[in-house]
């Protein structure tokens, strides 16, 4: 089964495709836009369009390449996406470990899966980042481009444990090998380690029109929603394919519980907070890395009603007492540095009481 066709963005296919027939195309890219526009698939489609045969301005669909590309199967494309952390000691395994988890999930894609969120605590490890280096070092397999999409750039681990590594990568993106494309996306630029984010020219990506996102929800979900219900889904995703396949439970779990904390931490000390604080039992890493983002995305929408930008999303009334973004913007580096500790092995719930202070203290 090909992949699901990119919807939109007709604005980024011509300003890329005029790019690349006229050799001018960034060998570093860092697409950004909404969680589920499609960045990573028009990351694929241009993929598609520099591995084309023909070279015209939109990819053949036709050719061999292009087959190659739609089926996952091209040898000089290489797509990265956040995966579990392997669990072999050795390094040498880790990145045969990733290797095969990555092989998992390009099985899954060419099955047709749709999009879904990754996991909260999926990430591209040192080992997906060796594999990375290991294959941008050998030479093109069919003698044209190369492309590498790493999908969530956001989730490239903080690095410090392994500096050689982490600037061999960097070395990579600042001098890319002749011939070789490297695709970034994130959701928010800021979220991306700065040494990364300066090595590419960024492409941003806008919303999607309700029409889009509601013929491709006819088109491709099976049964295929209609009536009231699609228009839920269409108004659910505000201009996003992936928000409106989203199960508004999944997402809506990890807001209220943000939402619970956030109201506890602004009532002040007292039982609520104690209960706040002490409550969740987070079944899984993922769960409490899905809540710490929930978070993160409530706050900084707060921020944006300060400087009198429209709000997405209902915030507590008392953050909006702020005048300035400022100390939303500190409450969010504290939510991003408890995050990265939610990488290693601290306990969610030891975490949390950190955070739960921190929080009170600048909010
Ligand atoms: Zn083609």
């Amino acid at each position: 089964m090909p992949l699901h066709p990119l919807v939109g963005h007709a604005g980024a296919r011509r300003q890329l495709a005029a790019a690349a027939r006229s050799d001018r195309l960034p060998q570093v890219l860092l697409v950004t836009g909404l969680v589920g526009v499609g960045k990573q698939r028009l990351a694929l489609w241009l993929a598609q369009l520099v591995l084309c045969e023909l070279k015209e301005l939109e990819p053949c669909d036709r050719c061999r390449s292009c087959r190659l590309v739609q089926g996952l199967a091209h040898a000089d494309l290489h797509w990265f996406v956040p995966i579990p952390r392997p669990k072999a000691a050795d390094p040498d395994k880790q990145v045969e470990e990733a290797a095969e988890l990555l092989a998992g999930v390009m099985e899954e894609r060419r099955a047709g899966s749709l999009w879904a969120a990754p996991d909260g605590m999926a990430s591209h490890s040192m080992a997906s980042v060796r594999l990375l280096q290991r294959q941008a070092s050998l030479t093109s397999v069919e003698g044209g481009a190369r492309v590498f999409i790493i999908g969530d750039a956001d989730r490239l681990i903080p690095q410090e444990a392994n500096p050689e590594a982490a600037n061999a990568l960097l070395k990579l993106l600042e001098e890319p090998p002749a011939g070789a494309l490297f695709v970034l996306t994130t959701l928010d630029p800021r979220r991306v380690l700065p040494t990364i984010r300066s090595r590419a020219v960024p492409l941003r990506l806008t919303r999607l029109a309700d029409a889009e996102v509601r013929s491709f929800l006819t088109e491709r979900l099976r049964p295929a929603p209609s009536g009231p219900a699609l228009e839920v889904r269409v108004g659910r995703g505000r201009g996003s394919i992936g928000g409106a396949l989203a199960e508004g439970d999944e997402a809506g779990g990890a807001y209220s519980t943000a939402r619970e904390l956030l109201d506890a931490v602004l009532a002040g000390p007292g039982p609520a907070l104690e209960r706040a604080l002490r409550q969740p039992a987070f079944a899984a890493r993922g769960e409490f890395a899905a809540m710490l983002d929930a978070l993160s995305d409530t706050l900084g929408e707060a921020a944006r009603a300060t400087l009198g930008q429209p709000v997405r999303r209902s915030v507590p009334e008392a953050l909006l007492r702020h005048r300035t973004p400022a100390p939303l913007l500190r409450a969010m580096e504290r939510v991003a540095d408890a995050r990265e500790a939610a990488w290693g092995n601290v306990n969610p719930q030891l975490l949390l009481a950190v955070l739960g202070e921190d929080l009170a203290e600048v909010l």
